[in-house]
């Protein structure tokens, strides 16, 4: 892995002293982690790197990225908000369901909105009596070998360019096309990025008036292998160079990553409620529940909070009273007693954006761990942050 899940030594060694559940995002991971991204793409010419909102809108880990130069990629005017009021910049947006009054929010803001389908385009343009004519378009790619994680043509989102040239035509509107996006769920390996590329590059003459080439994100099994990862810079980079050169501009290629950017950064602090032995596993219950958060998460044990040095196989579970909130089987790990605490990653990204809360339990506190202590990040997504930010 080129992204490397280095966990802080302190917090691996000393109980967080701070209440659990909470989640824990370290610092110095979320820059590295930038950093080297912000590498990675700088062999593509004029690459901007943006954060998908979606993945966590934490006020106060936007900031920080913000400050890190990051951008930001926004499907609704909630993520909107966040991510303006953390002034993060660019913004770019794609959604297939806005009402009128939010992609004008998102319009008022100067976002060129990538409209997803044909009929959004149709009742955007029957309204506005202000002709605004620059548009970005969300595009079906065809020829992609597609699975349960890879959408091309066969993906609920986007347009088939033949569909959009038909649209144009018939619409009589004078629009121009500035942006193009390209999110394909999950881009696998160097040889579906240079499918992605060739298709731009035969269809790029459609849109003359192109600035802005979005390849979306979806890059963390990408980056599970550092040989494919540096193919596809190479890839985009060469391509592009190819496009600019003939189309005599430079135009911007965007990069989104959501869940690659913050899911290694952040640890899931949590107490054991209920330890009992059932056969030779043991049965553990925690105060927080894989089912309100862990969902797209798979976490592991990384640190044990205990004075056990046994080790026992252990089945951790969440708190709630579903059979399936679960968040580990047969993890081998020092022997868990109540009153003991776990620390489990990677939960930095799609946990708290899209935390359940079954039997009414709320989203953990989040934290930043930084200089071996930690700050208050804001609880319920970050709305209680704003002292923080201010600090
Ligand atoms: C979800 C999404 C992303 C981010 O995906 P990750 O897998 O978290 O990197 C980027 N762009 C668009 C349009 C998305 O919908």
């Amino acid at each position: 892995m080129s992204i490397l899940p280095k966990a802080p030594t302190h917090l691996l060694t000393h109980k967080p002293s701070i209440p659990s559940p909470a989640i824990i995002y370290d610092y110095d991971t979320i820059i590295r982690t930038v950093k080297q991204l912000k590498q990675d793409i700088e062999g593509i010419p004029n690459a901007i790197l943006c954060f998908s909102v979606k993945a966590n809108r934490n006020d106060y880990l936007l900031a920080q990225l913000a400050s890190l130069g990051v951008g930001a990629d926004v499907a609704s005017v909630y993520e909107l908000r966040a991510a303006h009021k953390a002034q993060m910049s660019p913004i770019y947006s794609t959604s297939p369901a806005l009402t009128l009054e939010e992609l004008d929010e998102m319009i008022s803001h100067n976002i060129i909105f990538d409209f997803n389908s044909i009929s959004q385009l149709t009742s955007y343009f029957e309204q506005t009596i202000d002709d605004r004519q620059a548009i970005g378009l969300r595009i079906k790619i065809p020829h992609l070998f597609e699975d349960d994680i890879v959408f091309g043509e066969n993906s609920r989102f986007g347009i088939r360019v033949n569909e959009y040239m038909d649209w144009a035509e018939v619409s009589g509107r004078d629009v121009v096309v500035k942006q193009l996006h390209l999110h394909v769920g999950e881009i696998k390996n160097a040889s579906s990025m240079e499918v992605i590329m060739r298709y731009i590059e035969e269809i790029i003459h459609h849109f003359p008036a192109v600035n802005t080439v979005n390849l979306g994100g979806g890059l963390t099994y990408l980056y599970s292998n550092e040989k494919e990862v540096k193919k596809t810079w190479q890839i985009v980079s060469q391509v592009m160079k190819r496009i600019n050169r003939q189309m005599n501009r430079e135009i911007k290629v965007v990069i989104e990553p959501g869940m690659l950017m913050l899911a290694l950064s952040g640890y899931l602090y949590s107490t054991v409620c209920s330890s009992d032995l059932d056969g030779d596993v043991r049965t553990i219950t925690l105060n927080s529940s894989a089912w309100n958060l862990t969902e797209w998460a798979y976490p592991e044990v990384i640190a044990c909070y205990t004075a056990n040095t046994d080790k026992e196989r252990h089945n951790l579970y969440g708190n709630t009273c579903y059979e399936n909130d679960v968040f580990i089987r047969s993890s081998m790990n020092n022997r868990l007693d109540v009153g003991d605490a776990v620390l489990l990653t990677p939960v930095g990204a799609y946990v708290s954006s899209m935390a359940r809360t079954l039997h009414g339990y709320p989203v953990p506190d989040e934290w930043i761990f930084k200089d071996d202590t930690f700050i208050k990040a804001g609880d319920q997504h970050g709305k209680n942050s704003e002292e923080v930010l201010s600090m």
